[in-house]
């Protein structure tokens, strides 16, 4: 498949010299090229094979999401199937039936498929036009973490308010509701919406590192590569409906995880951030009883206060 130069290197000299008849020559020629580790060579040798970087690029983020999202939702769909994992199920009397996955998982591939794999190939063209780069060496590792902290703060807030919005009359009516239809999620439920709730918080994903890197010009798109794993990882786990003694929000308080999302697809409202627990608390939007006790005792003391006063 290699021909056309790529620009994975920007030495084209090093290109030539790479160039094999197929992905493990290509792989075993830059073998002898130091200051590379495995996963670059493997990176750059994927560029060169494919010879052909828009299409390189819009069929590694194809595979990528496909791969992460239905692998992280398999030990989901085994442990849904396991009795002894009840114990920790949150709505525990709610568990989805075959048909109900399967009508979820032919939705979802519907959606990968006629909404994602359009757009999907004019991305390479745009990561090239705002600076996004894809060649080697990546980024030090320190740079990846704080920029994927950076993605997972601002994701939250444009999650939060944009979620909070799909919750009001018509939003919700013609657009969320479709989310809504499994009060108890499931793993593969995380991405069953509606076409414009797909690309409205999916540009809380996508968007918000291009909006970085036009501010910055500092971005790889091996970063983005991690960024999406974590983000998908982070919406079906969400989703799972499981609840474990080692989940991650017990370590993490701030944390969102399973409950927080269970929560909200249980009552239908609040709990409305995807990773973290602060934007609810701050401004009093968390679901469940306990939450609500708590606001109708605050609205209590306040009309107690208020009513002294007029005394
Ligand atoms: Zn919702
Ligand atoms: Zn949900």
């Amino acid at each position: 498949m290699s021909g056309t130069l790529s620009t994975v290197f920007q030495n084209s000299t090093l290109h030539h010299s790479a160039v094999g008849s197929g992905f493990i020559e290509t792989f075993n020629n830059l073998k002898a090229v130091k200051d590379l580790n495995v996963l670059e060579k493997l990176w750059a040798s994927y560029y060169i094979w494919i010879g052909n970087d828009i299409f390189a690029t819009g069929l590694l983020f194809f595979t990528l999401h496909e791969f992460m999202y239905f692998g992280r939702c398999l030990p989901w769909y085994i442990i849904d199937r396991v009795p002894f994992f009840r114990r920790w199920k949150i709505q525990d009397t709610k568990l989805p039936s075959d048909k109900e996955q399967w009508e979820c998982l032919k939705s979802v591939l519907t959606s990968h498929f006629l909404v994602e794999a359009f757009p999907i190939w004019f991305f390479h063209p745009l990561c090239e036009h705002i600076g996004i780069s894809y060649s080697v060496p990546f980024p030090n590792w320190f740079d990846i973490f704080l920029q994927i902290s950076v993605f997972f703060f601002f994701e939250d807030a444009w999650h939060y308010w944009f979620h909070r919005g799909l919750h009001h009359g018509v939003f919700y009516k013609y657009i969320h509701k479709q989310h809504h239809r499994y009060a108890a999620p499931f793993g593969l439920a995380a991405e069953y919406a509606h076409p414009i709730e797909v690309m409205l918080l999916g540009f809380g994903t996508v968007g918000i590192p291009i909006i970085w890197c036009l501010l910055t010009k500092n971005l790889h798109l091996f970063t983005i590569c991690i960024w999406i794993t974590l983000r998908l990882f982070q919406a079906v786990d969400a989703h799972s409906g499981y609840e474990f003694p080692i989940s991650l929000h017990h370590f993490l308080p701030f944390w969102a995880g399973a409950e927080h999302h269970d929560e909200h697809h249980h009552h239908f409202i609040g709990n409305y951030a995807s990773s973290f627990r602060f934007w609810d608390f701050v401004l009093d939007t968390e679901a469940g009883l306990t939450a609500k006790q708590s606001r109708e005792k605050k609205m209590k003391s306040s009309a107690e206060k208020k009513a002294k006063k007029q005394i």
